[in-house]
C-alpha cells in the first residue's frame, strides 16, 4: 500500500463518499515495542474501526516506518474494519505533518483524527480533530467512542470543515479535543469532572 503513495501523491479513486484519516501511535494504539509487533490497543478501537469502515474510506497515516506500521495494522484490522491505505511519512521525506490536501480527495469530505496538533498543518486545521493521546495505561479511556459520535455526524455533512468549525464554536468538541487551535494559539482545555467524560 505504501508503494502506491511513493508512485503518486494521490490516492486512487474511492467509492466511499467520505475519507477518515487516522493517526496510529497515541490515537489508535500505543506501541509496546519499537517494531510494533506488540501493541496496546486503545479501548474500543476494534468497534470504532468497524463502525467507521461502514461510513468512511479509512486511511492510516503514521510517522512510523511503513513496515513497522504494517505490523500494527495486522493486529488492528479484523473483518469489517479494513483500512484502504497505509501512508507513512517516512516514505516521503522529512515532512512529518499530515497535509490532507495531498490525498486527492474532496476536502469537504476529509476528516483527520490525530493526537498531535503539531502534525496538523494550519491550513487544514478545520479538517482535524485532535484528541488526547493514549499511552497504553488507561483502561477507562473513551476517546474513540466519543469521537465516533462526532464522526457519524460529519460523514453525512455537506462540508466537514464548516461543521467542525460550528461544533467547535458551540463547544460540542470540548469533551473530545485536547487542543482547540484555529489561530496559532494552542489552548489546553479545562478537563474538569463535569465536562470531561472519563
Ligand atoms: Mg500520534
Amino acid at each position: 500500500m505504501a508503494s502506491e503513495w511513493r508512485a503518486s501523491p494521490l490516492l486512487p479513486p474511492s467509492s466511499k463518499p467520505a475519507t477518515l484519516v487516522l493517526d496510529m501511535d497515541g490515537t489508535l494504539l500505543w506501541p509496546l515495542t519499537s517494531d510494533r509487533l506488540h501493541i496496546s490497543k486503545r479501548p474500543g478501537v476494534d468497534q470504532f474501526l468497524k463502525d467507521m469502515a461502514d461510513i468512511y474510506e479509512l486511511v492510516l497515516w503514521t510517522s512510523a516506518p511503513s513496515d513497522y506500521a504494517a505490523n500494527a495494522l495486522r493486529q488492528l484490522q479484523c473483518k469489517g474494519s479494513e483500512f484502504s491505505h497505509l501512508l507513512s511519512n517516512m516514505d516521503f521525506g522529512a515532512d512529518l505533518t499530515k497535509d490532507v490536501t495531498k490525498l486527492g480527495r474532496d476536502l469537504s469530505k476529509v476528516v483527520l483524527v490525530d493526537d498531535d496538533r503539531d502534525l496538523v498543518p494550519d491550513h487544514v486545521v478545520d479538517n482535524a480533530i485532535v484528541i488526547e493521546s493514549y499511552e497504553g495505561d488507561n483502561d477507562d479511556d473513551c476517546q474513540l467512542s466519543n469521537v465516533a459520535e462526532i464522526l457519524r455526524k460529519l460523514a453525512v455533512s455537506k462540508d466537514v470543515r464548516g461543521e467542525l468549525r460550528k461544533l467547535r464554536d458551540d463547544g460540542a468538541l470540548d469533551h473530545i479535543e485536547v487542543y482547540s487551535d484555529s489561530d496559532d494559539d494552542v489552548l489546553e482545555l479545562d478537563h474538569n469532572d463535569d465536562d470531561f467524560d472519563k
